[in-house]
């Protein structure tokens, strides 16, 4: 079975094309500028990469140019449509209807349609990749696989926010949390890798350019650091995460700025790159940290405090922690971070290992001592292979 796993986002397309027999990536590749000048798409297929640059105007366009490639002779790797049997796509907001991925019917689509006004900026490139995929491969089943899926499962005290209640039953305003693909595909690796139940009490840390920190419990998740949007919870690239809502409205007066002029500021203007002031990217922040420069030294030690909070936070909301992953690029490839974030974690009975710790760039490894109570370990994400699990057994079903 071959599926293509698609994340439309507002000016690119990510695509992996999987052979489910194996599982293999046949290929894989980006579409980049889509709207603006010099589009261009990066590919990858048989060891072989390749950037084209073309006229991408829209999603549907992008999305030719991928089927182009995929058949084409020279970089393609299929010889015909007829050799994808499914199409799974990323979707930001499911709202609450969706709690799992589901095959995408005009029911579906009416639904996300609904779900947009939850998340403007991300769902509507997410449709767009669902219709121009079923313009160009009509016949050809699609599904959609939700970030805010995986956390439907967290309880009302902890998805609900202390405003009148009318606000939720109006507009459904509550903790919705994301990356819950991510989320869900590190623990139940976790398990694999350690040969456990699903009983585990399992903190997930997915610390890239957005990061969120969910707690697992019996394989759901029962609280999670994202919120209504992804700008919830951790200090990240460049989001403010948890902050007293009563700054908004100061800054607000003072500054006389507007709804978007403060929404812009919360999430492009802040986090990391707001305090340092020199950079979103964790390398840039860390070598900047190292040659003495303070406010990067500040930003990392906010960055790493407040994840180290949500461990203990939800080790406490779950009345305790087997196990901490860290995933995303940061989780993958921090060794510093990994180590900050855990230290002085030794109370929970995480007994970090420094030297296992050390160098560490993207692949699975346990990195807390032999003896220690708690297993840390860092397991590099997969949502693409996750979604195409997905649709695999929901097609299959079908
Ligand atoms: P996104 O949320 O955009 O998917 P990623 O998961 O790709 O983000 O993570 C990007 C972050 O990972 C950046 O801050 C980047 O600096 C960081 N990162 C990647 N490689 C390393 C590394 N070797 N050391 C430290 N940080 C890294």
């Amino acid at each position: 079975m071959k599926i293509i796993v698609i994340n439309c986002g507002s000016s690119s397309i990510k695509y992996q094309l999987f052979d489910m027999n194996g599982p293999i990536t046949l290929a894989k590749g980006g579409v980049e500028k889509i709207g603006l000048n010099g589009s261009f798409i990066k590919h990858e297929s048989n060891g072989q990469k390749v950037t084209l640059e073309g006229e991408i105007i829209d999603h549907r366009s992008g999305i030719e140019y991928v089927l182009g490639i995929l058949i084409s002779k020279e970089y393609g790797c299929i010889s015909d449509f007829s050799e994808i049997d499914a199409v799974g796509h990323r979707v930001v907001h499911g709202g609450e209807k969706f709690k799992s991925s589901v095959l995408i019917t005009d029911e579906v689509i009416a639904i996300m349609e609904e779900s947009t006004q939850l998340a403007p900026l991300h769902n509507p490139p997410n449709l767009s990749g669902i219709y121009a995929m079923k313009s160009l491969l009509p016949d050809v089943p699609q599904v959609g696989a939700f970030d805010t899926a995986f956390h439907q499962s967290m309880p009302d005290y902890a998805y609900m926010y202390a405003i009148p209640h009318s606000l939720y039953t109006k507009y459904a305003i509550r903790r919705y949390g994301f990356h819950g693909t991510s989320h869900r595909y590190v623990s139940e690796r976790a398990l694999e890798i350690l040969g456990k139940e699903r009983t585990q009490k399992i903190i997930t840390c997915h610390l890239g350019n957005g990061a969120s920190v969910a707690a697992v419990m019996d394989g759901k998740s029962v609280d999670t650091s994202m919120g209504l949007t992804p700008v919830e919870g951790l200090v990240m690239g460049t989001r403010c995460g948890d902050i007293d809502p009563g700054v908004m409205t100061y800054v607000m007066d003072r500054e006389d700025i507007n709804r978007s002029g403060i929404n812009s500021l919360m999430n492009k203007h802040s986090g990391l790159l707001g305090v340092s002031g020199v950079s979103s990217d964790m390398r840039e922040l860390e070598t900047a940290a190292q040659q003495g420069n303070e406010r990067a030294q500040l930003a990392l030690q906010m960055f790493h405090y407040r994840a180290r909070k949500y461990i203990g936070a939800y080790a406490a909301a779950m009345g305790g922690v087997d196990t901490v992953v860290f995933t995303g690029g940061i989780g993958e490839n921090s060794d510093t971070s990994r180590y900050e974030i855990t230290k002085g974690l030794e109370f929970l009975g995480l007994e970090f290992d420094r030297e296992k710790n050390a160098g560490v760039r993207g692949q699975e490894k346990i990195i807390s001592t032999d003896a220690s109570r708690v297993t840390a370990i860092i397991i590099p994400t997969n949502e693409e292979l996750m979604i195409a699990r997905d649709t695999a057994t929901i097609v299959r079903k079908n």
